[in-house]
């Protein structure tokens, strides 16, 4: 469905991604996991195109996508959840929200879309037209999870959607994003909580200092002796 082809990106001058494959395939849940500072979210980045690739490709169902303007990609039906949420502070939820339904499509169903987001999260609802600045973390993702359905996505990418948030919230959060996937939304997940993703998903990526140095089932993965000791502290 999504195809990354040797990949290189910059911050300036700085190579931060190295020859950089993997695909993401229909229907599935892929993770990516890694170090701090491993190039995960620059991943993420560089498919919404908020960074350009200076060599590589990218597809999506055979066409390219690189060097596309972002909003084109959230037109394809690929959206980013970005880490720390990106939410308007000072705006409702139920303004946010919209802010994911701004045109084509999805501005068109958009009062459809909003009652499946609300049936998803009942707390947006009762929280509908309080400021989102006010709003617990949990909430705040969960703001930023129904912001990014509102576009009516194809694929979702979450970038570390679990940060910072109390237990309970991150088995919610999983619980959602498990839910959205069987509604047929295929997943690309970054995340630190690397025990709980490799149980969750159908295959992983293993990046290294901005390169892929490993692939597998999230099940063989998490049996791996090198993942083991660098991920899960065993
Ligand atoms: P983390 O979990 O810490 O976010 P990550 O695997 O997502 O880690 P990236 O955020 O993609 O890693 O960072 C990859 C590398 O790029 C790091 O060395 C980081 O310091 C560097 N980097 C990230 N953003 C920028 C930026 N805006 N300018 C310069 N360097 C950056």
């Amino acid at each position: 469905m999504l195809k990354i082809s040797n990949i290189d990106v910059f911050y300036g001058d700085l190579q931060v991604l190295w020859d950089v494959s993997f695909e993401v395939r229909e229907q599935e849940i892929l993770v990516l996991i890694g170090a701090n500072g491993a190039g995960k979210s620059t991943i993420i980045r560089t498919i919404s195109s908020l960074l350009t690739p200076k060599s590589g490709s990218i597809e999506f169902k055979g066409a390219r996508l690189d060097h596309r303007p972002p909003h084109e990609i959230i037109q394809q039906g690929i959206v980013h959840v970005p880490e720390g949420r990106r939410l308007f502070p000072e705006m409702s939820v139920e303004e946010n929200l919209k802010m994911g339904s701004l045109c084509g499509e999805a501005k068109a169903k958009r009062f459809e879309t909003l009652e499946h987001v609300y049936e998803l999260f009942p707390r947006l609802e009762e929280r509908k037209k309080q400021m989102t600045g006010t709003l617990s973390g949990g909430e705040q993702q969960m703001a930023a999870i129904g912001r990014g359905l509102m576009s009516l996505p194809k694929i979702m990418m979450f970038d570390e959607p679990s940060l910072g948030l109390a237990p309970i919230l991150v088995q919610e959060i999983f619980e959602m994003i498990r839910r959205i996937n069987s509604e047929g939304v295929t997943v690309l997940l970054v995340e630190q909580n690397v025990k709980q993703t490799l149980s969750m998903c159908n295959r992983a990526y293993v990046l290294e200092n901005g390169r892929v140095v490993m692939e597998g089932s999230g099940v063989d993965l998490a049996s791996d002796e090198k993942v083991k000791e660098a991920f899960l502290g065993i």
